[in-house]
C-alpha cells in the first residue's frame, strides 16, 4: 500500500548557498513524478533530503500523514538508485539483491521467492550467479533497480539512473522503468536533466531552477501551457513575441506588436497598455503561400534558412518583428519552401508567459 509524501517548506542551505529554497510538494501515492532541471538546480538535494541522506535546514516531510523528517534513511523504507550502480563487486547478482533483505534480518529461505521475483521483474534471473563485473552497464543498473525494489519500498527514488548509459540503451531502460512502474504501482520519484526522458516517462514533472520549483504539471500541460519563459525555453523550442495589450474580445487578448496585430486566447484580464510576452511553439505556426482574408495572427515573412531534419524541417523566417522559427512536416516530392511566405497560427496556440515564476513557495 503506497502513501502520499507531503513536503512542507523543506529547504537546504550550505553556508550562503541556497541549494533548495523552501519547497512545498505533494508526491501522490503511486505516481511517477520527475524532478527536471539544469545541473545545480537542487534536484539531488531534494531527493537526498527525502531519502534522509541530507538533513534539511528546515521544513517537514509527512509520509501518509506520519512525520518522517527525523527518521534515519534505513527507517524510511525508501529504495534508492543512483547514477553509479553501487553494487557490491564481491557479491553475486543474487546476493546483491538479497542484501537489503538480509540487512532486515530475513533468512535466505524466506527471501528466496522475493529475490527471484525481483530478478524476474528485471528479466535477469539467468545471470543470478554472476558478479557485477560480468554484466553490462545496463544489466548492472537493472540489478541496482531490483535491489532497491526487493523489500517493497514505500517509494523508489532514482537520481539520474540512466545518465551513464548510451542513448539506445537509455531508451530501452526508460521503457522498462515505465512498464515496471505500471506493474508494481510503487511511487517513483525520478531525477533527470534530460527533457525528453522526463516528458516520456512521467505522470507529472516538477521543473526546478536555482533551488526552486518553477512549475509542476503533466508533461502535456508543461509543454503546451508553460507559465514562464524559462519553462517554455527549457522544454523544447519556443518563439518569444513581445506585444502590448490593446483590449479584449471573445475570450482573447488583443495585442499590438512588431509583428502586427495579434490575438491570444486566455482567461487573463490585463489592462490596455500592459507589456506581455507570448510563447509560441515552432510547430504551431503554419507556413503558407496564401492566407484567408479573415485569418488571425497573420505575419508576412521571407524564408532565411531551412534545416532539413528528415521527418521535419526547421525554417527560419525573417519578419518585421524579427526572426521566427517554424517547424514543418516534410513532404516527399515537395520542393523546399523559399522566398516570401505567410505565417499564421491559432489564438489558442500561443501562451501568455510571465517573466518570472510568480508561484508562491506554498504552491503544490
Ligand atoms: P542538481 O542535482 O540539480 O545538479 P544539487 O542539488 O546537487 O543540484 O545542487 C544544488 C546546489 O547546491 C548547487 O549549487 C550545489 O553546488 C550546491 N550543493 C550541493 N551539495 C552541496 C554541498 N554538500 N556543499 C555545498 N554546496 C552544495
Ligand atoms: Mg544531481
Amino acid at each position: 500500500m503506497q502513501s502520499s509524501l507531503e513536503i512542507r517548506d523543506v529547504r537546504k542551505t550550505y553556508g550562503p548557498v541556497h541549494a533548495l529554497h523552501p519547497t512545498n510538494l505533494t508526491i501522490r501515492a503511486g505516481e511517477f513524478l520527475t524532478l527536471l532541471g539544469p545541473s545545480g538546480s537542487g534536484k539531488t538535494t531534494l531527493l537526498m533530503a527525502i531519502a534522509g541522506f541530507v538533513e534539511p535546514s528546515g521544513g517537514r516531510m509527512l509520509l501518509g500523514g506520519r512525520d518522517i523528517t527525523a527518521l534515519p534513511p534505513e527507517k524510511r523504507n525508501f529504495g534508492v538508485v543512483f547514477q553509479g550502480y553501487a553494487l557490491f563487486p564481491h557479491l553475486t547478482v543474487w546476493e546483491n539483491v538479497y542484501f537489503p533483505l538480509r540487512a532486515r534480518g530475513m533468512g535466505r529461505g524466506e527471501a528466496r521467492p522475493k529475490v527471484e521475483a525481483a530478478l524476474d521483474l528485471i528479466e535477469l534471473g539467468h545471470v543470478a550467479g554472476r558478479k557485477p563485473s560480468e554484466l553490462s552497464g545496463g544489466q548492472q543498473q537493472r540489478v541496482a533497480l531490483a535491489r532497491a525494489l526487493v523489500f517493497e519500498p514505500a517509494m523508489l527514488l532514482l537520481d539520474e539512473p540512466l545518465s551513464a548509459l548510451d542513448k539506445a540503451l537509455r531508451k530501452t531502460l526508460q521503457a522498462e522503468l515505465k512498464t515496471i512502474h505500471r506493474r508494481i504501482g510503487t511511487t517513483f520519484l525520478y531525477v533527470t536533466h534530460d527533457q525528453e526522458e522526463a516528458l516520456s516517462m512521467s505522470d507529472r514533472v516538477a521543473i526546478l531552477r536555482d533551488g526552486r520549483i518553477q512549475q509542476i504539471d503533466s508533461p502535456t500541460d508543461l509543454y503546451e501551457r508553460p507559465r514562464t519563459k524559462f519553462v517554455a525555453g527549457f522544454l523544447g523550442r519556443s518563439n518569444f513575441l513581445k506585444g502590448k495589450v490593446t483590449g479584449r474580445q471573445d475570450g482573447r487578448l488583443l495585442l499590438d506588436s512588431p509583428y502586427g496585430r495579434l490575438e491570444v486566447a486566455t482567461e487573463e484580464q490585463l489592462p490596455a497598455g500592459r507589456q506581455v510576452t507570448l510563447g509560441l511553439r515552432p510547430e504551431r505556426i503554419r507556413l503558407c503561400r496564401a492566407v484567408a482574408a479573415d485569418a488571425t495572427n497573420v505575419v508576412a515573412g521571407r524564408v532565411a534558412d531551412v534545416s532539413y531534419l528528415g521527418p521535419v524541417a526547421e525554417v527560419e523566417v525573417e519578419t518585421a518583428g524579427g526572426r521566427l522559427g517554424v517547424t514543418t512536416l516534410t513532404d516527399a516530392g515537395a520542393p523546399p519552401v523559399t522566398g516570401d511566405v505567410w505565417l499564421q497560427w491559432e489564438a489558442a496556440s500561443a501562451v501568455l508567459l510571465q517573466e518570472q515564476s510568480n508561484l508562491p513557495d506554498g504552491h503544490r
